[in-house]
Parts: C-alpha cells; sequence; structure tokens
C-alpha cells in the first residue's frame, strides 16, 4: 500500500497545478487519471495573462497568441472592437500544452501520477483516505482533492459543490489556417446560437471554434446553423470533427471542501457561466487548495474552510452576478447585444473583465449605481 501527504483524483489542468503547488511545498503527491494518455480538452485556450500570479512555472511555450483587440459581432454583421490596451492582458494557450507543463513540472518536483486507473471505492479510516482501485492497487492518504471535471463523480458522493450541478452544452472545433479571423483578436458572435454564442480564438496556425449554449440545456444539434456559424469565422471545408461537451458551470455558493477533502477546477462548478472561463477558476482553485492544505499540514488549523471561503470571495462574487447576467442576457440577447455590447462604454469593460481587471461584480455595482443616480435625477 502506498501512502502520500495528498491523492488527487484527475490529472487535468486542475489536478496537475493542485500537484504542482503541492509538491512545491515539499508535499507528498499521486494523481489518479482515468485516461491513458493526455487526451485533447475541447478548450479554446483564452486566458487572462494576469493568471500567471497563480501559475508557479513559466508557459511561454504554452501560448499560441498575444491578443490585441476583442470583436463582437451580431448575426456575422454590427460589429464592435474593443482594444485590450497594456501589456497584452488576454493570451490564447494550447491547452493541451499548459496541462502538460503543469504536469512535467509537478512530476519533477515528485508527485507521482498512476494512470489509467479505475478508483472503486474510498473510505475513511482513523483520518486517513483508503483508496481502492479496480486493478487492486490501494492508496492512502491524508487529503482528498476532487479534480475529476465537469463529469466529476466524486465531487457529489462527497457533497461538494451544488447538489445539482447546471451544466451548458458545447461543441468545439480546430481548423487548420485562420479563416478571417486576425491573428491577435478573438471573435465573439451572437445570435445565431440559441441561449449563448459562438467564438473563435486563433492559434499560430489554427482556429479554436465553439459554440455554447448556457441556459435551458439547449441543445446544438442544427448542423445546418453550426456550419453557418463556422462559415461566418471564414471556413469553408466543413468536414471537421466536432467534440460535444457538457460544461459544468457555477451554480451558486456552496461548500467546496469537507474533512480533508476539497473539490477544484470544474468539478466544484467554477466556470464562468456567461463566458464558459475555465481556465482562471481552475488555476485559483488549485492555488487556494494547496495553500488550505499547506496550512493544515504546518500549522494547528484542523479544518479546510477557508478553502471555500477564498474561492467564494475571489470568484463567487462574480459569478453569482455573471449567472444573474446570463440569465437575462441569452434570454433576450439581441436587446442585451444593443444595450450591452454596443454600449460607448462596453467594449472597454468586456476587455477588463477578460482580463480579469474587473468582476461581473463590479459591472453590476456600476449599472446600479446609474440607474440610481437617474432614478434621483
Ligand atoms: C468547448 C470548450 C471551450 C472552452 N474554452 C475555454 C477558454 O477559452 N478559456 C477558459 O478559461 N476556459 C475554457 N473552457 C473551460 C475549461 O476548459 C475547463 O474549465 C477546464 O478544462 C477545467 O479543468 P479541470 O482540470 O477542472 O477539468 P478537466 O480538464 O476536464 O480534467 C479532468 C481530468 O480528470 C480526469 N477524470 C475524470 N473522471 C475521473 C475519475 N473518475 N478518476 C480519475 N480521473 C478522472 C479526466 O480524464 C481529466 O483528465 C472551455 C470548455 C469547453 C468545453
Amino acid at each position: 500500500m502506498k501512502e502520500f501527504d495528498t491523492i488527487i483524483i484527475g490529472g487535468g489542468l486542475s489536478g496537475s497545478s493542485t500537484a504542482l503547488n503541492l509538491s512545491k511545498k515539499g508535499y507528498s503527491v499521486c494523481i489518479i487519471e482515468k485516461e491513458a494518455f493526455g487526451n485533447i480538452k475541447p478548450c479554446a485556450g483564452g486566458m487572462a495573462s494576469s493568471m500567471k500570479k497563480f501559475l508557479p512555472l513559466n508557459i511561454d511555450q504554452a501560448i499560441e497568441s498575444k491578443i490585441r483587440n476583442v470583436e463582437f459581432r451580431w448575426k456575422a454583421c454590427d460589429k464592435v472592437i474593443a482594444d485590450l490596451s497594456g501589456e497584452s492582458p488576454f493570451w490564447i494557450i494550447r491547452r493541451e500544452k499548459l496541462d502538460q507543463l503543469l504536469l512535467d513540472e509537478a512530476l519533477k518536483y515528485g508527485s507521482k501520477i498512476v494512470r489509467p486507473v479505475q478508483i472503486e471505492k474510498i473510505t475513511s479510516q482513523n483520518k486517513t483516505w483508503i483508496i481502492r482501485c479496480s486493478n487492486k492497487d490501494v492508496f492512502k492518504s491524508k487529503f482528498l482533492v476532487i479534480a475529476d471535471g465537469s463529469q466529476s463523480k466524486w465531487a457529489g458522493y462527497f457533497k461538494l459543490g451544488p447538489r445539482k450541478p447546471k451544466f451548458a452544452n458545447t461543441i468545439a472545433l480546430r481548423l487548420k489556417g485562420l479563416g478571417n479571423i486576425p491573428k491577435d483578436s478573438v471573435r465573439f458572435e451572437f445570435g445565431f446560437v440559441k441561449y449563448g454564442f459562438a467564438w473563435a480564438f486563433p492559434m499560430k496556425d489554427s482556429v479554436n471554434i465553439g459554440l455554447g449554449t448556457f441556459i435551458n440545456n439547449k441543445l446544438l444539434e442544427d448542423q445546418d446553423l453550426n456550419n453557418k456559424v463556422i462559415k461566418s469565422f471564414g471556413f469553408e471545408d466543413l468536414s471537421f470533427q466536432l467534440v460535444h461537451k457538457r460544461l459544468r458551470i457555477w451554480n451558486g455558493m456552496h461548500k467546496l471542501n469537507g474533512d480533508r477533502v476539497i473539490a477544484v477546477g470544474d468539478a466544484a462548478s467554477l466556470c464562468d457561466p456567461f463566458l464558459a472561463e475555465g481556465i482562471r477558476p481552475s488555476l485559483i482553485s488549485s492555488y487556494y487548495a494547496a495553500e488550505s492544505i499547506d496550512q493544515y499540514l504546518s500549522s494547528n488549523k484542523n479544518d479546510l474552510n477557508h478553502y471555500s471561503r477564498s474561492i467564494n470571495n475571489e470568484w463567487g462574487k462574480s459569478m453569482e452576478w455573471g449567472k444573474r447576467i446570463a440569465q437575462i442576457f441569452y434570454r433576450f440577447p439581441k436587446t442585451g447585444y444593443q444595450l450591452g455590447v454596443k454600449r460607448k462604454t462596453a467594449p472597454k469593460r468586456i476587455a477588463q473583465i477578460l482580463s480579469g481587471q474587473m468582476s461581473y461584480e463590479d459591472i453590476a455595482k456600476r449599472v446600479i449605481k446609474r440607474l440610481l443616480t437617474k432614478s434621483d435625477a
């Protein structure tokens, strides 16, 4: 039987970055991953460069594009462009590369990974987790980190996050060439996808395209419409392979830790319910998960409650507004586009959200203040 300080279930972005944060602090870590190889993740790779502060390594190799402006369109017309001022605050990264860099660095610092392995049973005895796998391997650890992504089995088992998770339906594809997307610009396309939007994020020699629908569990099965959207990005050859994914999105403030167990990333339902941003909360939650476990092991703290509080404060407050904005925007998208995106100050604000300089909470407070000032007048 092998013993570790922490066992992490899932070796994706959140699992690998938690492993790196913990192993850099000197703790023994083992990742249990169910897939044989790092499979390609359906992820467009958009990331605020400010997230560098949560990344304990250099990720230059994974950066494909540095974005200078963000373009919004309504049914391929009516464009609005937001300039991202300053030191390129938004990057497109190659997700599989980022995951690999994090994992390799974690292994360099002594983390272990076992794959492909299916966990059969998890029990607790005398403050120790006992993890039994289908290949008869048995692992022991003081802490458990649940990082098994949107289809998480274990977050529900430990009652972490929302009891009834909410999902966005997405499809993703990567096309060779850049179509009509400039190499330093991302495009958000509204109006075609019901209750959602489409996006095109450029890499060096290809574009990550996605369509997502965020409320009412609307499906994306209209192939003609999907093709029309993809054509609007300047691609004519439509012989591509689509990946469908149900993405767990933020659905209220919830406890994300139990006794010696923590959920991170998509397993903790942290993904932005308006724009599907999941890299940022994955990195933030991995960072705080490692901090909380460190505090437990190195001081007299005997719970991990600090973790849930930090995530709910740092991310949840903004997402609560993000959820409200999504509910209104995607129900009345045309009005939302006219009043939200086409407003004079909107491009700047949207750029600030994408780059992490502003939260949905800040935006909502500004709108409320404006309405109150108007009604006073
Ligand atoms: C189409 C699409 C586009 C996106 N684009 C962006 C974007 O541009 N920017 C952005 O910020 N976010 C984006 N996201 C969201 C982002 O991809 C996710 O939030 C991110 O992948 C979450 O990482 P994770 O490690 O929590 O989960 P994952 O990356 O899904 O990793 C989970 C890991 O756990 C493993 N696993 C699952 N079950 C088990 C089990 N029972 N036992 C062991 N291992 C298990 C899986 O094999 C996997 O390796 C996008 C998502 C989608 C679907």
